[in-house]
């Protein structure tokens, strides 16, 4: 199953069997509930929503590449927001029952870029899905992220304007490598390649110990509530800590110059390349801190 393909890292021997690419189209609002298509393109949904229509809700998931049917397959988030904030719910074909069914939001299964979708991968097509957005009479929805509200002038939980709230999350992702400029390879990537690690607290108890033994007591890595007992850090911290600054490689594969996230494609890449400086940045960050991080898009043919 394919959208826009910006997930997805493909072995270099391909994949032998039958893709199919959802290419249908549809944007209907009724109110503010909006039902779009799954091969609609996401960004532009985001901007119609925004833009034409003065919904908020999705604002801050603005320039994210790919098809609106992939937002729930690992509950797409950026900046505070996430699609199951507002997914009411998902209309997919069930493989194994042979049947179109309806999930309610409740029942998708939604964490942490992770879905009912995602965890059973062979079984559903998502073919619509429907958003309860909001009419704030050109407001935004509380800004939770403080690099967004920083930019935006407003504290975190305000509002801000909702289509200056859109434009800020496009400059804020343009900055770290993170809108495709086909000049600039530092953009050629699939997004962020490792998720946040989520620890328990014991997990992130024995991970401050080892920050403070390797950076001193001064070092402060992020550290944001992720529920139950759980700690949620930030890869990009753990990356640059463990050595691996922006830029870093010599091959045709390296980190973005601008987000050690990133790993990026310098023109002629393999995925045999790819892979082999994410092993390097896994093993690095694991023999430094004790913590495995686990790589976003979804593999094809290979493993990390
Ligand atoms: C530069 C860049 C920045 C990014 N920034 C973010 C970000 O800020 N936040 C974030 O969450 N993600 C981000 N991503 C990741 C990516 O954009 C999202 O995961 C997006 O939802 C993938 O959409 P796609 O259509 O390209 O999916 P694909 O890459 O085509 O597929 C991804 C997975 O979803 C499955 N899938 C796709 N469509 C369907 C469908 N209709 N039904 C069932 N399964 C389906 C595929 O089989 C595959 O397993 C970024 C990627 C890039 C390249």
């Amino acid at each position: 199953m394919l959208g826009g393909g910006s997930n997805l890292v493909i072995g270099d021997a391909g994949f032998a069997g039958t893709v199919l690419r959802v290419a249908t189209e549809g944007f209907a609002l009724d109110g503010t509930r909006l039902t779009v298509a799954a091969g609609e393109v996401w960004s532009q949904v985001v901007d119609r929503a925004v833009l034409d229509h003065g919904l908020a809700g999705i604002e801050f998931l603005a320039g994210i590449p790919g098809s609106a049917g992939a937002t729930p397959v690992q509950n797409v988030g950026a900046y505070g927001q996430e699609v199951a904030d507002t997914i009411t719910e998902v209309v997919a074909y069930d493989r194994r029952a042979g049947e179109t069914v309806t999930v309610p939001a409740a029942d998708c299964g939604f964490a942490y870029r992770h879905s009912r979708f995602k965890a059973e991968p062979d079984r559903y097509v998502v073919l619509r899905v429907t958003f309860r957005l909001s009419d704030e009479d050109g407001a935004s929805s509380p800004v939770r992220y403080a690099e967004a509200a920083r930019a935006l002038g407003v504290a975190p939980g305000e509002r801000a304007d909702l289509c200056a709230a859109r434009e800020t999350v496009l400059k804020l992702r343009s900055g770290k490598g993170m809108v495709l400029d086909p000049e600039d390879h530092d953009t050629w990537s699939a997004g962020s390649f490792f998720t946040n690690p989520i620890l328990t607290e014991a997990e992130h108890a024995a991970f401050l110990a080892r920050v403070t033994e390797r950076l001193g007591p001064d070092a402060q890595p992020p550290a944001y509530p992720a529920g139950e007992g759980l700690v949620k850090t930030s890869a990009a911290w753990l990356i640059d800590k463990a050595g691996f600054t922006k830029g870093y490689g010599a091959g045709p594969a390296r980190l973005s110059g601008k987000h050690t996230l990133a790993l990026t494609n310098r023109g002629a890449a393999t995925a045999a390349d790819l892979l082999a400086l994410a092993r390097e940045v896994q093993g690095g960050v694991a023999e430094a801190f004790g913590v495995t991080l686990v790589n976003e898009p979804v593999m094809v043919g290979v493993e990390l």
